[in-house]
């Protein structure tokens, strides 16, 4: 059996009841950075073997899970911080379980782009992730896709990238549609702010973009008769 266990963001509480009994009761938990959930497990007093499971062994890593998984160990799977599979590994442990008739459960619990899309105000009856836009090649297609597409989208973007991707927003969407920044979401300083593309750019450009950050656009005013 493998657990796929969502992590908290940023505030700690936001881990569910059922993912700390899960994670005390596997066999071991496959992680991104067992110093990083070795701080998690410890806040929540339990000990468990770690195995590193990152985005650069995923694919040698592999069958050898799956192996362990076959003669009966339980394991879960956690990333960082939020949901595994959302912008981190995930996929393709889920998909080889699948195909080797191993059950998976994947628990509900704390990821990034739900607060942000709702935190935005933009319509979520209809939505589009699209994750973080590739840094050079394919970023102009997916700008096009963004600019053509009617439903609400929602990007992951590092505070590095943000007013670089904001000024790209200036071109690809103008001011047409509204852009939603969501900043440290359940963290101290916690930032939602809202308004054109020009405008977030004025707003991040007055100082360093401090901590993670979620883009969400609105969709195309046309698309839709409510908007
Ligand atoms: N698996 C994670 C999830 O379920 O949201 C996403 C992991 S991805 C590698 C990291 C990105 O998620 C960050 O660059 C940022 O876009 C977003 N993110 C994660 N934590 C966040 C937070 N507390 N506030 C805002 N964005 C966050």
């Amino acid at each position: 059996m493998l657990y796929i266990i969502p992590t908290p963001i940023g505030n700690l509480e936001d881990i569910t009841l059922r993912a700390i009994r899960i994670l005390g009761e596997v066999d071991s938990v496959l992680c991104e950075d067992t110093r990083q959930t070795g701080k998690l497990m410890h806040h929540l007093n339990i000990s468990k073997k770690l195995i590193a499971y990152h985005k650069d062994n995923e694919h040698q890593t592999l069958q050898q899970v799956i192996e362990r998984l076959k003669v009966g160990e339980t394991i879960a799977l956690v990333s960082d911080a939020g949901t595994p599979g959302i912008s981190d590994p995930g996929f393709l442990i889920v998909r080889e379980c699948i195909k080797h008739g191993i059950k998976v459960e994947t628990l509900p619990g704390p990821t990034a782009f739900v607060p942000a899309l709702i935190n935005s105000g933009f319509p979520c009856d209809e939505f589009v992730f699209m994750g973080f836009l590739p840094h050079k090649k394919g970023r102009q297609t997916m700008h096009k896709r963004i600019a053509l597409e009617e439903r609400t989208i929602i990007l992951y973007e590092s505070n590095h990238r943000l007013v670089k991707l904001l000024e790209e927003f200036k071109s690809s969407i103008g001011n047409e549609r509204l852009v939603s920044v969501s900043r440290e979401l359940t963290k101290m300083f916690e930032e939602n702010v809202r308004g054109t593309a020009e405008e977030l750019h004025i707003h991040f450009s007055k100082k360093e973009v401090k901590g993670e950050c979620v883009v969400v656009i609105d969709r195309k005013a046309n698309s839709k008769s409510d908007n």
